[in-house]
């Protein structure tokens, strides 16, 4: 009786009862030891995708991977307690200090990155935590539970992954999200945003070979914010998709106009969020844009991350399948940055690679990294694929990317995203043919 009423059946763990009972139990043993104690909240991201996907039965095992890896992090005096579905608690006793703890948060997330293995398929399971202590952030339960609600918000609303304690900025914080939200909802009506080109550079020739379309968003008041601090806000209010048929439009009148007044390059490329992608009947609404713009289809290039895509891998290839069906090429952007599963790589029909800039910056003086650049090089080519360096700074990293084999190159050594004009300078001043 004693373990139904306290303890989840699935995993063992104690439940929300225990938990209840048990932390105000030690609450007042803390009160009157004057010690600290701290309450770690935290949630498997996009368990509810698990689930609806992949299906229950793998996620009742995920949760049992999951609890061994607890298991082997937590030992009395401190607990962990499944509260419901993939909510979990650990109360940790008598913390000298919160610096003192946040090694072990990390090794324990690490621990959870592992890839999990299970009836021969690869999982990637981030979690998001949030921490609050007592007595500072909290003298009694409630407090403690609302604190470290916020913190887990906040681990959310930057992109999920990761842990962070409460500070009492917190509030603070979500006014400033609350704000950028309606700035950029504004943005959005009075046309904020403007778009950058980069050249991509065929390494052998030194000719532009494509230019990928990058957003700027010219704030009046607050000036320049770029796009890694909005896009991601952007697509989880859900403003992306207009923002992405704006970039489409943009991108492609412009390519047009460089057609007329003869600046040939080959693709115009632009980024696109999987959440545009897999919006209903995109390609019929990506048709109708080119056609609107008198662009052939064959002069666009669609980037996307795999990050975006794992979960609805089959939709997303049957898309990709369409797009290639019409001649619009696709790109595998950020290549080595997400889950990089050659899984992925293999499955989805895709015609370029970009391997990320990080790779790149740290290839001259790095033999691991380099020997990555090469292999990843080697096994584009035995798919067929296009390779696209980026983040390209220097001669050294170019000539590197030349000698083995890799076609085009992007970054500052060529040139910075620059405004419509600015690309036009180049193309008259003839350092870029
Ligand atoms: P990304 O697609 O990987 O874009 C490349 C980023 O690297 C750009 O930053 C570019 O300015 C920068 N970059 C280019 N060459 C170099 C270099 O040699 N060194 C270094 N350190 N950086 C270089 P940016 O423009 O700030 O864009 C950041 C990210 O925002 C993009 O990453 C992309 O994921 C997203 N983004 C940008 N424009 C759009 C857009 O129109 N739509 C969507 N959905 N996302 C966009
Ligand atoms: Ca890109
Ligand atoms: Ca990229």
């Amino acid at each position: 009786m004693y373990r139904l009423a306290y303890y989840d059946t699935l995993t063992k763990l104690p439940n929300r009862a225990f938990f209840e009972k048990k932390v105000s139990k030690m609450l007042k043993e803390a009160e009157e030891s004057g010690e600290k104690m701290a309450l770690l909240y935290f949630d498997i991201d996009d368990f509810k995708n698990v689930n609806e996907i992949l299906g229950h039965k793998i996620g009742d095992e995920l949760l049992k991977h999951i609890v061994n890896i607890i298991n082997t992090f937590v030992k009395p005096p401190n607990f962990c307690a499944r509260l419901s579905g993939d909510e979990f608690v650990i109360v940790l006793k008598k913390i000298i200090d919160k610096d003192l703890i946040i090694k072990d948060v990390e090794d324990f997330l690490m621990e959870i990155k592992k890839p999990w293995n299970f009836e021969g398929n690869e999982f990637f399971i981030t979690v998001s935590m949030g921490i609050a202590v007592y007595p500072e952030d909290g003298r009694d339960l409630e407090s403690l539970y609302k604190n470290v609600d916020a913190s887990v918000h906040h681990v959310k609303s930057r992109g999920k992954d990761g842990y962070e304690f409460y500070d009492f900025n917190m509030q603070e914080k979500t006014l400033k999200r609350i704000s950028m939200i309606n700035s950029l909802r504004i943005a959005i009506e009075n046309k904020e945003f403007t778009l950058y080109y980069q050249p991509q550079i065929e390494l052998q020739t030194g000719k532009i070979k494509g230019m990928e379309a990058l957003i700027r968003w010219f704030h009046p008041k607050k000036g320049h914010i770029p796009p890694d601090q909005f896009i991601p806000l952007a697509e989880e209010v859900g403003y992306i998709r207009q923002i992405d048929q704006w970039v489409i439009e943009t991108a492609c009148k412009q390519k047009k106009l460089w057609n007329e007044k003869g600046y040939n390059f080959g693709k115009i490329s632009v980024n696109i969020s999987s959440k545009m992608l897999v919006q209903e009947d995109f390609v019929g609404i990506l048709k109708n844009t080119l056609n609107e713009c008198g662009l052939e289809y064959s002069e666009l290039e669609i980037e996307i991350t795999e990050t975006a895509i794992i979960y609805d891998l089959d939709s997303v290839i049957k898309i990709i399948e369409q797009l290639r069906g019409i001649g619009v090429s696709i790109a595998l952007d950020d290549f080595g940055t997400g889950y990089s599963s050659l899984t992925y790589l293999k499955k989805l029909p895709i015609n370029v690679l970009k391997i990320d800039r990080e790779f790149i910056q740290s290839i001259i003086n790095n033999n691991e990294e380099e020997f990555i650049v090469k292999s990843v090089i080697k096994l584009a080519h035995n798919l067929k694929l296009q390779v696209i360096a980026e983040g390209v700074e220097t001669m050294e990293q170019a000539t590197f990317l030349k000698e083995d084999g890799c076609q085009v190159g992007q970054g500052y050594l060529f040139s910075k995203a620059v405004p419509p004009e600015e690309i036009e300078k180049l193309f008259s001043s003839g350092k870029i043919i």
